[in-house]
């Protein structure tokens, strides 16, 4: 690795102040016909951040954004890194019931959101969160209009000298250790946790990233969401850490991206597996320019060996990393020289800067290429799940090693291969599925009995849910009713692909489903 150009630093928006003494007038972000400079975005973010103190939120207090990934997304996370207050993303595609989840419990002081994206309009939501939660002091709407909301822009008029002065007082005296950012994941018990994640971590994460990534310049395509590691610091934070360009796509759309990577040179393009299979899948991409990409990459999700062959002839640079919610930073990369092979099977090799350890059931280191849980340690773990003592405790072992839940193997040549979760989450497209989530809300039908949501593979998310219930009495519930229940209930995603209706389900002794036994019940998709 070869030192790189980027002094470390201990919370993102110095990264911001670093990059504008350098290139004041180097393009930052855009999105359509916004684009904004080093120079610009600095001065927006100095405003907002005056703002947000005029508006009462203080250092350690949180601010819910609803938002696409879009320019004032990115003057909000920076603002709010300026005056040590937290970040918690809201996505677009969350139905009520798990915004309000997010909402009750990280008690934002101020709730900033879309009123609209595509058909859905958020007017209900936000009234919503705003009786549910006392703490919520104002909203801000980024466009249109929400009801009693503060238009975006008013956060973007000047500071007078008295809020100046206030914001380089509080600015200067932010511990790098508080609490930056709230991601909200995993969940056995279905609800969704809120990993903490301190300034140092993200910004100390995002250096050690860009030390393996560093090229000058970069360009990077933006578009996962604003509520994930990937989105916040893969794409964002990493990119703004080496000093370079951010093009915003506020959804994902397959032509668009392919179009947005010839006309904006991307030079970094990082993604889901399932998002580049669809990007690959179009019958323009064989002849797309894509001679401006330099590094191609991946995580979240496995990848096929098709799919590495079919990005391989891009001639860029291909890489995967792999990381969760929890570890913040990534944790193994693979070697630039990694053939398709290794690229398809591992998920590269730990990072040398870090600790990882392989155990066992009991915690004990496991012996050379045996399966165990992937523990790691490195400076930029979260704190802990946001008022969740307990389940804190259990995510960390007695010497302060992460337990993420993977299974996984290290091979004689030293690359990491990933066999199975100790949980039950899964992943489609790229997301956390968490079944016992999805069941909650099939139960919750008054027709259902009890439910069993299990991953079954598929060829272009990976995985999909597959739901098995039982009638609750003898009217037995459709399989459309359902869909449409969870469809009103939960994001797109968690919908499961098929729903069957059974007289019963194989048990366990001691009661419980027996999912194994379902897996080989369920019919071809
Ligand atoms: P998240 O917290 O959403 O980032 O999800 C983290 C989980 O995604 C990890 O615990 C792994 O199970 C999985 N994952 C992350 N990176 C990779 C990768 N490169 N290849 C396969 N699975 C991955």
């Amino acid at each position: 690795m070869t030192a790189v150009p980027v002094p470390r630093c201990e919370r993102l928006v110095e990264y911001l102040d670093h990059w504008t003494a350098i290139h004041p007038h180097l393009l930052l972000d855009e999105l359509h016909e916004c684009r904004r400079t080093y120079g610009q975005v600095a001065r927006d973010v100095r405003a907002c951040a005056a703002s947000l103190l005029e508006l009462g939120v203080r250092p350690g207090q949180s601010v819910a954004m609803l938002t696409t990934p879009r320019p004032e997304f990115l003057t909000v996370f920076l603002a709010l890194s300026r005056i040590g207050a937290i970040w918690v993303g809201l996505n677009p595609s969350y139905q009520q019931a798990e915004l309000m989840h997010v909402v009750t419990d990280s008690e934002p002081t101020l709730v900033i959101s879309l009123a609209a994206h595509g058909p859905r309009e958020f007017g209900e939501d936000i009234a919503a969160l705003a009786a549910a939660s006392p703490a919520i002091r104002h909203v801000v709407a980024i466009d249109g209009s929400l009801p009693d909301a503060i238009p975006f822009a008013e956060l973007l008029a000047e500071p007078s000298d008295v809020a100046a002065a206030e914001l380089d007082r509080i600015a200067s005296g932010i511990d790098p250790n508080d609490t930056a950012l709230v991601i909200y994941t995993s969940g056995t018990t279905g609800s969704p946790k809120g990993a903490m994640i301190s300034h140092r971590a993200f910004a100390v994460g995002c250096w050690l990233q860009a030390q393996r990534h560093y090229h000058d310049h970069p360009r990077t395509l933006a578009n996962l969401p604003v509520d994930h590691v990937g989105g916040l610091m893969d794409q964002v934070g990493e990119t703004l850490t080496m000093g370079g360009s951010i093009h915003f796509t506020e959804r994902f759309n397959p032509q668009e991206t392919l179009e947005l990577l010839q006309t904006r040179r991307i030079t970094r393009w990082g993604q889901i597996p399932t998002m580049f299979q669809m990007v690959v899948s179009l019958p323009e991409f064989d002849r797309a320019d894509l001679a401006s990409l330099q590094q191609v990459g991946w995580g979240g999700a496995p990848m096929t060996r098709t799919l590495v062959g079919r990005l391989r002839a891009t001639g860029a640079q291909l890489g995967t990393v792999y990381g969760l919610t929890e570890s913040c930073v990534a944790v193994a990369y693979n070697d630039d020289d990694a053939d398709d092979a290794t690229l398809a099977e591992t998920v590269g090799r730990p990072d040398p800067r870090l600790e990882l350890c392989i155990a066992d059931d009991d915690g004990r280191e496991v012996e050379a290429g045996m399966p165990g849980e992937i523990q790691v340690r490195n400076p930029c773990l979260m704190s802990g799940y946001l008022h969740l003592p307990a389940e804190t405790r259990e995510a960390f072992t007695a010497d302060g090693f992460l337990r993420t839940g993977d299974i996984g193997v290290l091979r004689p040549d030293g690359n990491l291969t990933l066999v199975g979760r100790i949980n039950e989450m899964f992943k489609s497209g790229g997301y956390n599925m968490y079944p016992r989530e999805i069941e909650i809300v099939l139960e919750s039908h008054p027709l259902v009995g009890i439910a069993a949501v299990i991953p079954v593979s598929d060829p272009v998310y990976h995985e999909v849910g597959h739901a098995f219930v039982t009638a609750r009495d003898r009217t037995p519930p459709t399989s459309a009713d359902l869909q449409r229940w969870c469809r009103e209930r939960l994001a797109n995603y968690k919908v499961p692909k098929r729903i069957f209706v059974r007289d019963e389900l194989p048990v366990l002794p001691v009661g419980k489903v027996d999912k194994r036994a379902l897996a080989p019940a369920t019919p071809a998709p």
